[in-house]
C-alpha cells in the first residue's frame, strides 16, 4: 500500500503534463466535435498507459463516450468521469492553464479533469506495481454529464448494475476536500400557460390573462420550497405576452426542483405535474421531470466511506470529511444500484467558476485513495 503511495509522488510532474494537455483541449458539453478529439485523446492515453480496451459508447446527439477497461474478471468495478466542460471554446485565451503557489487554474482543471487524470493514474499505477485484482475495472468517460448525462444516462446505469463499487471522480468539496456522500435529486419543469387574448382597453371582460394566472401558479409553486427537509422549487425563468394592450394569450416560465429525499420527490413532483388553472378558460400544461433522484446516504454508502476514511488515515495522513451537496451529478442514478461514492476526484475550487483550480499536491494522494480503495474491493 505504501508503495503506491510513494509510486505516485514520483510522478506528480507526469499528473500535471497529462492534465495540462487535457485542459487544453477544449471540450464543452455542447460541442460534440470538440468532445469528440478529447474523447480520441483520452482512448489512446488510456491504451498506452494502462494496456487496456476502449470501447465506444454511441450517442445520438453529443459525441461518443468512453467504456475503458482494465483487467479481467466477472466481477467488476466502475468509475465515472466526464470528459466535458461548462466552458465554450475561446475560453483558454481568457483563463489560460497556469500553475501558481501549487495550484493549476483553467476552464475543467477542477471540474473535472483533474479526476480524469487522477483515475488513470490510479490504474496506471496497479499495473506498474503488477497489483493484481479479481475484478476488471471499468473507467467511463463521458461527454454530456454538465448537461444532466442525457445520452450516457443509460450507459451508467447499465454498468452501474454489473458493479459491485462505484467511484465518481467529481471534485471533493471544500478545503479539506470532503467526499461526498449525500446529493440533492434534480429537475426541471416548464409550465405552458394558454388563455384567451382581447383588447385591453375595449374587450378586457372577454380575455383570460395567461400572465395573471402564471403569476398566481409563481406564488403557489415557490411555496412547495421547504427549506428545512431540502426542497427547492425555484421559477427561474419566465416570459409571456405580445403587447402591453393585449390580454396575454400565453406564458412560460422553467422551474428548477431540487429535493433531498425520495419522500419529498414524491411530495412535490405531483403537485407540480397537477397544476390546476384559476380561471376555468384558461390551459395549463406542465413537461418535465426530475432527472436525476436524489442520492440518499444508505448504508452501503456509509460503510463505503468509513472504508475510504480509514485508507486515508493510514496510508496517507488525511482525515477525510463526508459533506452533503445540494448539486447533482451521476452518482445520484448509481447510488440506489451500487455502493456508491462521490467526490473522488480533485481537491480544489470554482467549478464552474473564473477562479476554478486544482491543487496539484493533492493529485498523487487521491489517485492513490483511489487506487487503494481499487485493492481494496478488486479482491
Ligand atoms: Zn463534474
Amino acid at each position: 500500500m505504501k508503495e503506491i503511495v510513494d509510486y505516485l509522488h514520483q510522478i506528480e510532474e507526469e499528473m500535471v503534463d497529462l492534465l495540462e494537455q487535457l485542459v487544453c483541449y477544449e471540450s464543452p458539453s455542447t460541442r460534440p466535435d470538440l468532445t469528440e478529439k478529447i474523447g480520441r485523446y483520452l482512448s489512446n492515453i488510456f491504451i498506452d498507459m494502462t494496456g487496456g480496451k476502449v470501447e465506444k459508447l454511441f450517442s445520438d446527439c453529443y459525441s461518443t463516450h468512453l467504456k475503458a477497461v482494465w483487467g479481467e474478471g466477472d466481477k467488476q468495478l466502475l468509475i465515472i468521469t466526464h470528459m466535458d466542460t461548462v466552458w465554450p471554446e475561446g475560453t483558454l485565451e481568457v483563463m489560460p492553464f497556469s500553475i501558481t503557489d501549487g495550484k493549476a487554474y483553467g476552464p475543467g482543471t477542477f471540474d473535472m479533469k483533474a479526476g480524469i487524470v487522477q483515475a488513470l493514474f490510479a490504474i496506471k499505477t496497479l499495473k506498474e506495481l503488477n497489483i493484481h485484482l479479481d475484478k476488471k475495472i471499468v473507467l467511463m468517460m463521458t461527454s454530456d454529464e454538465e448537461l444532466g448525462s442525457p445520452t450516457s444516462k443509460d450507459y451508467i446505469i447499465e454498468e452501474a448494475k454489473k458493479s459491485d463499487g462505484v467511484f465518481v471522480l467529481e471534485p471533493s468539496q471544500g478545503k479539506e476536500g470532503a467526499l461526498k456522500t449525500a446529493r440533492k435529486g434534480v429537475g426541471t419543469f416548464e409550465i405552458r400557460v394558454h388563455g384567451v387574448p382581447s383588447h385591453a382597453g375595449i374587450d378586457p371582460e372577454k380575455g383570460a390573462s395567461a400572465i395573471e394566472e402564471l403569476a398566481e401558479q409563481i406564488t403557489y409553486l415557490s411555496s412547495l420550497t421547504d427549506l428545512e427537509k431540502g426542497t427547492t422549487v425555484n421559477v427561474g425563468l419566465i416570459d409571456g405576452g405580445s403587447q402591453k394592450n393585449v390580454i396575454a394569450e400565453d406564458a412560460h416560465a422553467v422551474v428548477d426542483v431540487r429535493v433531498q429525499t425520495k419522500e419529498e420527490m414524491n411530495r412535490v413532483v405531483p403537485l407540480i405535474q397537477n397544476l390546476k388553472p384559476h380561471d376555468p378558460n384558461i390551459e395549463i400544461t406542465v413537461t418535465g421531470e426530475i432527472y436525476r433522484p436524489p442520492l440518499e446516504r444508505t448504508d452501503d454508502i456509509e460503510r463505503l466511506f468509513e472504508k475510504a476514511k480509514s485508507l486515508a488515515h493510514d496510508y496517507l495522513g488525511i482525515e477525510l470529511i463526508e459533506e452533503f451537496t445540494g448539486g447533482g451529478s451521476d452518482a445520484n442514478f448509481t447510488a440506489s444500484l451500487a455502493p456508491t461514492l462521490d467526490g473522488l476526484g480533485a481537491v480544489g475550487a470554482g467549478a464552474h467558476a473564473h477562479h476554478e483550480h486544482c491543487v496539484v499536491s493533492e493529485m498523487p494522494k487521491r489517485s492513490a485513495l483511489l487506487a487503494l480503495l481499487l485493492i481494496e474491493y478488486g479482491k
